[in-house]
């Protein structure tokens, strides 16, 4: 039945598609169950698309004669080269890895500062996370204009180096800022800028899931953040996650000490942590063939003549749809509260850090690619990647309509040496550089533009709401295999 209907309906949602002139969707839905309660979902996005037409709607934007934006796109080139390539050639010079980068955060903190914006640190309980805010003296009663600037390094055996060029992320999202402040000075336009510091995006637990839960994004209406990358690529309209859904989940085990000799006086929480690991192992074959489970033992014990009182299993828990993720990461649980029980000893179990499928927008998406081609961006593909949201937690891009702008930066693959280098010398450079005036350009279109403001509202709310109608399909559709489990989640 599920086969049949992916059928037909993948069929129509293909032809649906290649009508609308936007070539054969690249799916974000990775299994047969997905893409069976995707179907009709697809196809309501792609009639979305058909609305908005939001290719044309970039191409009328970036091409209008507008002295305002013109304005823009020069100034934020011109911050770029002043300032801020130095800044973040000091950045990846000076490499920290991510819930250390002190250094970082104080020198993006002083500039900020240096430039009028008030800036709280420490926001959501993250010593190197923080808010930096500057209002339009024309008042602050326009668009909030949120850019995301991430600045953590790679962890590595020879230190910490900047090999995803998250250095240059700051300075971009600062050169657009400033582009922005200016205009909105010289030309009285009321508003408000926020750039968003976030921490640590290649260690967990995730900063912007945790930034987003404190309420530290809540206020923004529109977000953009930069990325380096092989090609210039922009994303297809709809919903999906560059990797998988993601649980990291912490079990602790406690029991109690006692010497060897007198065990039977203690409660053995690494027998409860064998135990349950083992479990884990066993409920393999349980779960669909897509499910990817990698879990460790960081603690054990501190001396094998004392009954280990404490022990933690680390687990990630991953499936491609978070639906599914739910009902393993409950198995799961039971099966640590089941090794607790045997045992004699309690659990604690802490769900630290997810990652879910996130929003992305046609309309932004082609907005971003039109100033690409407009600038003769290099290395352009026309291929719409499939859709990931613009922030790798999911969770801001379900809030908050964005964009993530990704002009090509390095010829090395990502998290190398090589693309730390280009990320120093003139091929970064010319990315970054078309990063923050691609950004600035967008984000003074939102300011200025009313009809994008409505257009960008309009096809977020959408998507939204056709997220959540996915998420009830795929709970349909597990129903016979996962009974109840399925409720679960936010
Ligand atoms: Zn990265």
């Amino acid at each position: 039945m599920i086969e049949s209907r992916m059928g037909s309906y993948g069929a129509r949602v293909a032809m649906a598609w290649v009508a609308l002139g936007l070539g054969l969707p690249v799916a974000a839905q990775t299994t047969p169950t997905e893409r069976a309660a995707a179907a009709e979902v697809l196809e309501r996005i792609a009639a979305l698309q058909g609305r908005i037409r939001p290719s044309a709607l970039g191409a009328r934007l970036a091409e209008r004669g507008d002295a305002g934006r013109d304005e823009v796109l020069a100034s934020a080139g011109r911050w770029w080269d002043a300032e801020m390539e130095a800044l973040s050639d000091h950045i990846g010079r000076n490499p920290e890895v991510g819930w250390q980068e002190h250094a970082s955060v104080d020198t993006l903190v002083k500039v900020l500062r240096h430039h009028g914006f008030t800036v709280e640190t420490g926001v959501a309980g993250l010593e190197t996370a923080f808010l930096a805010t500057w209002d339009s003296p024309a008042g602050s009663d326009g668009p909030t204009l949120g850019l995301i600037g991430e600045y953590d390094a790679l962890r590595d055996v020879e230190g910490p180096f900047h090999g995803d060029q998250h250095n240059a992320q700051t300075p971009v999202a600062l050169a657009a800022a400033l582009a922005l402040k200016d205009r909105m000075t010289g030309d009285r336009i009321p508003g408000r800028i926020r750039v968003y510091g976030t921490p640590a995006e290649e260690v967990g637990p995730p900063a912007k899931t945790i930034m987003y839960e404190a309420g530290v994004f809540q206020g923004a209406d529109v977000l953009v953040r930069s990325h380096s990358s092989n090609e210039t690529a922009r994303a297809r309209a709809g919903f999906g996650v560059c990797c998988l859904n993601i649980n990291e989940v912490r079990y602790v085990f406690t029991g109690r000490p006692a010497h060897q000799l007198t065990s039977w006086n203690g409660r053995n929480a690494l027998e409860a942590a064998v135990r349950f690991y083992t479990s884990v192992n066993g409920l393999r074959s349980t779960f669909r063939p897509e499910a990817s489970i990698q879990g460790v033992i960081p603690e054990g014990g501190v001396a094998p003549n004392v009954v280990p009182a404490r022990a933690v299993v680390d687990y990630y828990i991953r499936y491609p749809d978070e639906v599914y993720l739910e009902h393993m990461t409950r198995m799961i649980d039971d099966a640590a509260r089941g090794a607790a029980l045997a045992t004699g000893t309690e659990v604690a179990i802490d769900r630290y850090g997810e990652f879910r499928d996130g929003i992305t927008l046609g309309s932004m998406e082609e907005l971003y690619f039109a100033y690409a081609r407009k600038l003769g961006a290099p290395r352009m593909n026309e291929e719409p990647q499939r859709p990931a949201g613009y922030e790798e937690t999911g969770w801001v891009t379900r809030e908050i309509p964005g964009v993530g702008v990704s002009v090509y930066s390095s010829t090395g693959t990502y998290h190398t040496k090589e693309m730390e280098a280009d990320g120093m010398g003139p091929v970064g450079h010319t990315g970054f550089r078309l990063d923050a005036q691609i950004m600035a350009a967008i984000l003074y279109d939102y300011l200025t533009d009313s009809d994008l403001r409505d257009v960008v509202a309009e096809e977020h709310g959408e998507l939204q709401g056709l997220l959540s109608e996915y998420h009830r399909r795929l709970r349909e559709v597990y129903a016979p295999e996962v009974g109840g489990d399925g409720a679960g989640g936010r």
